[in-house]
């Protein structure tokens, strides 16, 4: 059975571009629409020589506004609950949003060990997010680039060292 790592976080921060990143992949639907995720995707990935099963969560598709957060934890739930590792990733442009926030609270009570990842953090977009991250409760944030390929060396050697 391999360690199972999820990428969870709220829509559009680049959570199936990391996934892509972290398997070797182009399976995940990355778009510019928010939540365009219809399923959750699996990989196998070797991340620093250590074989770990990815999840890809789906985000808030077709979520009335209303039932935002409800519809968040729901589509997350299942994944989070099997998880060795969450990877919990924020928009580091966008800095902490209230959905962030939610789904932060929400995740520290699940009990998994859970790493805070900022993305899109390429040039210097990551300093004042980063910061800001902390409030979350989560720990020290790892800034990455999804994109542009920054910063996934060390977020590989920390999820393995984390496992
Ligand atoms: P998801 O909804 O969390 O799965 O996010 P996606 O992976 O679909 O990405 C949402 C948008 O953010 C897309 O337009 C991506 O190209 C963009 N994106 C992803 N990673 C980065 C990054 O590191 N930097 C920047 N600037 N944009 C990114
Ligand atoms: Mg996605």
């Amino acid at each position: 059975q391999l360690p199972v790592v999820v990428i969870a976080g709220r829509p559009n921060v680049g959570k199936s571009t990391l996934f892509n990143r972290l398997s070797g992949r182009r399976s995940a639907i990355v778009s510019d629409t928010p939540g365009v995720t219809r399923d959750r995707k699996d990989a196998e990935a070797m991340l620093r020589g250590r074989r770990v099963r990815l999840i890809d969560t789906a985000g808030l598709e077709e979520a009335p506004p209303d039932s935002l957060y409800g519809r968040m934890r729901a589509s997350s739930e299942l994944a989070v609950a099997q998880a060795d590792l969450v990877l919990f990733c924020i928009d580091a442009r966008a800095g902490i949003t209230p959905a962030d926030a939610h789904f932060a609270n929400w995740l520290r009570r699940q009990g998994r060990p859970v790493m805070l990842v900022a993305n899109k953090a390429e040039g210097r977009a990551g300093t004042a997010a980063a910061l800001e991250a902390y409030s979350l409760g989560l720990g020290a944030p790892i800034a990455v680039s999804a994109e542009h390929g920054e910063g996934l060396a060390d977020l590989m050697g920390e999820i393995a060292d984390r496992l």
